[in-house]
């Protein structure tokens, strides 16, 4: 998804690399083409502004190098930053030390969630884990029967609310907090290690969900949480992480639909925004369409 970004960053870089000496000039004009294929890119503007500042910054102040010219040092920089705003390493998830691990997954309705879930389940299943999914989507009509349909190709049990079961479910039905709430319970009685919460989003950013997925993170106390954004949302990216960021202070953020034709914008800007590391992405609709996010790989995909 990130050609077009790439393709012009390597346009840029191609006459700067064999330059003996750089002058200010070449710096600028190197600067000026990196904004531009930033915000081509849909880069929120104070991320590009910030960006671009600090490559400026530190492309006029590079020491003579023996092993490296100027033009190389500068594609240097460049990718150090790309490699910083994408969250620096690799973050990997925290384990609880006394399971189960708990993670909860928060975004918008059509990011992604459900499906994430069945992957995340997916993958942590292959590293030995033995994970259980939480239907606390009662919003969606179709979410729990989705998050059962991901849980069995994953091969990871659903808890889901059961009308009728037990008094104690059937008080669950319809209340989000509660069912969130006993499935951790439930992953504590079966020996689950890790437990992945789905949680119901909307169309648009709303106080009301906002509050519902603030009482789950409450009521829960995960390990992490995780914010799941399309990667196809552009510009809308950044008010939307930021909204999620108040309202549930999530811990990671997974990129979805990094297959798709997104400029990378969003990629950029979220996690230099809110200061959240990128942790997972979703890059198809098959379960094993999923990355654990690596930032250096990641900018050398971009800078390649
Ligand atoms: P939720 O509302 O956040 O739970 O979103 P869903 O998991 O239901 O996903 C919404 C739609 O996006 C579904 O049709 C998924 O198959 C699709 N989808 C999810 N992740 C990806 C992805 O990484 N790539 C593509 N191409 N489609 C995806």
């Amino acid at each position: 998804m990130f050609n077009s970004l790439s393709d012009r960053l390597t346009t840029t870089f191609k006459n700067l690399r064999g330059k003996g000496r750089l002058t200010e000039a070449d710096v600028d004009a190197t600067v000026r083409e990196i904004r531009r294929a930033l915000l081509d890119a849909d880069v929120a503007v104070p991320v590009v502004r910030a960006f671009t500042a600090s490559v400026k910054e530190r492309a006029l102040g590079l020491e003579v190098s023996q092993a490296l010219n100027p033009g190389q040092q500068v594609v240097k920089i460049v990718n150090e930053e790309l490699v910083g705003i994408l969250g620096g390493e690799t973050r990997r998830l925290r384990l609880a030390k006394n399971p189960p691990t708990v993670i909860m997954l928060a975004g918008l309705q059509g990011a992604g969630k459900t499906t994430l879930a069945g992957k995340l389940s997916k993958h942590l299943k292959s590293q030995g884990h033995s994970p259980l999914l939480v239907a606390a989507d009662l919003q969606r009509p179709n979410a729990v029967k989705q998050l059962q349909v991901n849980g069995e190709r994953a091969g990871v049990p659903v808890y889901a609310p059961h009308p009728g079961v037990s008094s104690e479910f059937e008080s669950a039905t319809g209340d989000p907090v509660a069912v969130a709430r006993q499935g951790i319970e439930e992953a504590r009685t079966k020996l689950h290690d890790v437990v992945i919460v789905d949680t119901a989003g909307r169309l648009g950013v709303d106080a009301e969900l906002m509050q519902q997925a603030a009482d789950i993170r409450a009521a829960i106390n995960p390990d992490e949480v995780l914010f799941v954004i399309d990667a196809m949302i552009g510009q809308d990216a950044v008010n939307t992480a930021q909204a999620f960021n108040e309202g549930v202070n999530f811990t990671g953020v997974v990129l979805t639909k990094l297959d798709g034709d997104a400029r990378g914008g969003a990629a950029l800007s979220v996690a230099s925004v809110t200061g959240k590391p990128i942790m997972f992405a979703s890059t198809g609709e098959a379960l094993t369409d999923f990355e654990v996010f690596h930032p250096d790989r990641m900018a050398s995909r971009i800078l390649d």
